[in-house]
């Protein structure tokens, strides 16, 4: 979504289930989706600036359908009053966006960024997938699922979700402190 007036643009990641963005996982290699985003649609588009990255779910199970608090996108949004009142003017459509009595920002929330903080995002993510970028290129493919996103339900790496190796891989196992 763009911002005619103000030159300001959000990007919005519509998904069938619940997510939610994490700051720290970049530096992990891992949960790229939102930071690309942002990193390549500012590339094409630098006269813009950002306004936030934010998930939104679409599908909620029936009895959690109608309520306005299960539609609140989550991710991190910029820490400016007025940019925050142009993409939601009620202020309730964004978790953890609220302002205080006085007219500022609450100090402790995760989900706002400051525009320096979002260049330095930028600039992180590019670097992130360079590194990835180059190590295709060498062709390195270790087998390294992910150990600190586990299913809840199987309680393996999230990584092997879809792979169709799930029940015999030995390097999973291994790594996941199996046999
Ligand atoms: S199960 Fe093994 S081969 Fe499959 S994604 Fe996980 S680590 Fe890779």
């Amino acid at each position: 979504m763009i911002d005619e007036e103000y030159r300001y643009f959000l990007i919005i990641d519509y998904k069938y289930g619940d997510e939610n963005y994490n700051q720290g996982d970049l530096e992990k290699d891992y949960d790229l989706q939102l930071p690309f985003y942002l990193y390549a649609f500012q590339r094409q588009n630098p006269d813009l600036k950002p306004a936030g990255i934010l998930y939104q779910q679409t599908s909620l199970k029936k009895d959690q359908r109608g309520k306005e608090a299960n539609y609140k996108m989550k991710g991190l949004v910029i820490d400016l009053v007025s940019v925050l009142k142009r993409i939601d003017p009620t202020l309730s459509k964004i978790q953890g966006v609220r302002v205080n009595k006085d007219g500022s920002l609450p100090q402790n929330s995760r989900s706002f960024i400051s525009r320096d903080g979002f260049d330095e995002l930028i600039k992180n993510t590019e670097k992130v997938v360079s590194g990835v970028s180059q190590r295709i290129a060498a062709g390195d493919f270790v087998i390294k699922p992910i150990l600190i996103d586990i299913d809840q339900r199987t309680k393996d790496s999230i990584s092997c979700k879809y792979c169709k190796f799930f029940g015999i891989c030995y390097s999973k196992n291994k790594l996941l402190g199996g046999e």
